[in-house]
C-alpha cells in the first residue's frame, strides 16, 4: 500500500494541504481535512507514531491535576473528548477504572480528591466517582495506613494503534499519508507554497505544490517556527511483571515531590509511569530513561506497595516519550501548562504542537476550520468513524504477518514496536515468534537473507532504547 500512495502522491504533485508530521496530531488534522474535502498530503520522517504518539501514558482522561493547577479549561474539553472517543471508537478506547488510595489523617487531600472528581463528574455529564472504606476493597500489598480510595472512571487505548487507525481512516476517504518522508525544506512565499519531501528509503526528493501547510511535528515543531520557545520534557515508564494482582489503575501519589503516578495493567504486566524532567537529548534520537527516572519509579512503588518488593529484576521493559510545552520559565516542569500551542500565519501555514492525545479530535477541529478560511473548497462533513478498526490477532505470528500484510511497515521495528507491541511486554522481546513468522514474512516483504539480518541487528539495537539504562 505505501508504494501505491507513494507513486499517486508523485503522480498528483499538488495539493490543498500538506501535513507534516504522522503523529496523533498530524493524523486527526489529515484525516478532518481529508472528510471535510481537502486534496491532502501527510508525510512522516519515521513510522506512523514514532514520536510522542506512541510512547505517551496510554490515557484517554481529563488529567485530574490539571484541575488542581486551575487548568479545569483543558479538563473540560479532555473529560468531553474522552466522553466522545469512548462512543465512537469502542474497540480503540476501552474505559478504565481508577482508584486513588487515602491514607490516615490526610483530611485536605481528601477533600481535594473529591472536589475535583466531583468537577470531572460534572463535565463529563454523569457520575462516576465514589468513596471505598479500606474494609470493603483493599488493593494487594497496600501500604497498611490506607484507610479507603476514591474510585472513578477514565479510558485506555493504545496510542500508536489510535494513530495509525486515524491515518488510515484518512486514507480510506481518498487522503494520502507516507511514512518514511521527510519534509526537509519549504519554500513559502505566495499562494501556492513548496514542500520538499526526502522519501527515506532512496533518498530521492520529491517537490509537492500546496495552497495550505500545517506542522505538526511534535518536539520538532521549533526546527519549522523558530518564534515558538519549546521546551521539552521527558516521561518516562516501567513495564513491570505483574507480582501485583492489579485490575485497575491505581493512582499514586510520590512520596518525595508529591508528583501525581499511575500503575495499571496493560497487555498482561503492570505499567507505571511518570517521570517528567526537562529532556536536552537531540530529538533525532530515540529517547531512553536514565538510572535516576528508574529509581524514582521504583521509589514510589515500593513506598505504596511495602511487601511486594519490587527491583530492577521485575522490569521487562521500559520506553520514553518527550513532550513539547510551552516554555514559560516555570522551575517545576509539571507546572507548565499541557495545552496546545497553536499559530497561525496569514499565508496559510498553521503550525500546533503540545496539547494530549486525548484531544486530538478536538484540535483536528479547530485547524481544519482554520485551513477553510484559506481555501475555497466546499465543506464536506466527518460522518463518526470512516472504517472499522481490526484489533490484532493474538497469537503472536500471525499479529506479526497481519502488520506486514497490512503494507504500511517498513523496517522490523515498526512491527515489533508499534503494531504488534511485542517488543514490550515479553521478555523475549518477540524474537521466537520472529524466527516462526519468518519464511512468510520475508515474503510478504520481499526481503532476502542480507535485508533480514540487517532489520534484526537494527531493532536489537533499538530495543536497547526500551530496556534499563546500561
Ligand atoms: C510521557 C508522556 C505521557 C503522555 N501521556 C498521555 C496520556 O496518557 N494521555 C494523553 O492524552 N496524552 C498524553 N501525553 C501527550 C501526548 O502523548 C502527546 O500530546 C501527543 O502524542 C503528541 O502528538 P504529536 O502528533 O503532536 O507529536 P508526535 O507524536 O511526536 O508526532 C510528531 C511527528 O512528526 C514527525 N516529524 C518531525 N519532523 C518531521 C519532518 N521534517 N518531516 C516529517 N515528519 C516529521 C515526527 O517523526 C513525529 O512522528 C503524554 C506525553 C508524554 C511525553
Amino acid at each position: 500500500m505505501r508504494r501505491e500512495l507513494l507513486e499517486r502522491a508523485e503522480k498528483e504533485r499538488s495539493f490543498d494541504l500538506v501535513v507534516i508530521g504522522g503523529g496523533i496530531t498530524g493524523a486527526g488534522i489529515f484525516r478532518r481535512a481529508v472528510a471535510s474535502g481537502l486534496k491532502a498530503l501527510l508525510v512522516e520522517q519515521r513510522d506512523f507514531a514514532w514520536g510522542t504518539s506512541s510512547r505517551s501514558g496510554k490515557m484517554v482522561h481529563g488529567g485530574l491535576r490539571y484541575i488542581k493547577q486551575g487548568q479545569c479549561k483543558l479538563t473540560y474539553h479532555a473529560v468531553r473528548e474522552r466522553e466522545r472517543l469512548l462512543k465512537e471508537y469502542p474497540e480503540l478506547v476501552s474505559p478504565l477504572r481508577f482508584a486513588i488510595p487515602v491514607r490516615r489523617g490526610e483530611k485536605l487531600n481528601r477533600l481535594l480528591y473529591k472536589t475535583g472528581l466531583t468537577l470531572y463528574d460534572l463535565f463529563a455529564g454523569r457520575k462516576s466517582h465514589t468513596y471505598v472504606e479500606n474494609s470493603k476493597s483493599t488493593i494487594f500489598g497496600m501500604r497498611q495506613d490506607v484507610e479507603g480510595f476514591y474510585t472513578f472512571h477514565d479510558a485506555v487505548t493504545d496510542d500508536a494503534a489510535l494513530t495509525l487507525h486515524t491515518i488510515k481512516e484518512g486514507i480510506s476517504l481518498g487522503g494520502i499519508a507516507i511514512n518514511y518522508a521527510k519534509a526537509v525544506y519549504w519554500e513559502r512565499s505566495g499562494k501556492i507554497k513548496s514542500v520538499i519531501v526526502k522519501e527515506q528509503e532512496t533518498g530521492k526528493e520529491i517537490e509537492f505544490l500546496t495552497q495550505t501547510i500545517v506542522v505538526a511535528a511534535g518536539i520538532w515543531s521549533d526546527m519549522w517556527d523558530a518564534s515558538i520557545p519549546l521546551r521539552r520534557l521527558r516521561g518516562s515508564h516501567l513495564i513491570i511483571e505483574k507480582k501485583i494482582p492489579l485490575e485497575h489503575a491505581v493512582a499514586l501519589i510520590h512520596p518525595h515531590d508529591k508528583r501525581p503516578l499511575y500503575f495499571m495493567p496493560w497487555m498482561g504486566k503492570l505499567l507505571l509511569g511518570t517521570t517528567d524532567i526537562d529532556h536536552f537529548d537531540n530529538p533525532n534520537r530515540e529517547p531512553a530513561i536514565d538510572r535516576q527516572e528508574v529509581e524514582y519509579l521504583l521509589e514510589a512503588l515500593n513506598f505504596w506497595f511495602p511487601e511486594t518488593e519490587i527491583t530492577s529484576n521485575d522490569i521487562i521493559s521500559t520506553y520514553s516519550g518527550v513532550r513539547a510545552v510551552l516554555f514559560k520559565g516555570k522551575r517545576d516542569p509539571s507546572k507548565e501548562t499541557r495545552d496546545h500551542i497553536l499559530k497561525v500565519y496569514d499565508d496559510g501555514i498553521v503550525v500546533i504542537t503540545g496539547g494530549k492525545l486525548t484531544t486530538f479530535d478536538y484540535m483536528a477541529k479547530k485547524v481544519v476550520g482554520i485551513l477553510h478560511r484559506f481555501l475555497s473548497v466546499k465543506k464536506g462533513i466527518l460522518k463518526k468513524t470512516a472504517i472499522a478498526f481490526t484489533p490484532p490477532p493474538e497469537d503472536p505470528v500471525e499479529a506479526i504477518l497481519h502488520a506486514a500484510r497490512e503494507g504500511l511497515c517498513l523496517h522490523l521495528e515498526d512491527i515489533m514496536i508499534r503494531r504488534t507491541r511485542l517488543a514490550l511486554p515479553r521478555k523475549d522481546k518477540g524474537f521466537p515468534a520472529l524466527e516462526r513468522a519468518k519464511p512468510a514474512l520475508i515474503k510478504i516483504l520481499n526481503w532476502d537473507e542480507a535485508r533480514w539480518v540487517k532489520e534484526i541487528e537494527a531493532y536489537q539495537k533499538t530495543l536497547k532504547n526500551y530496556g534499563l539504562p546500561l
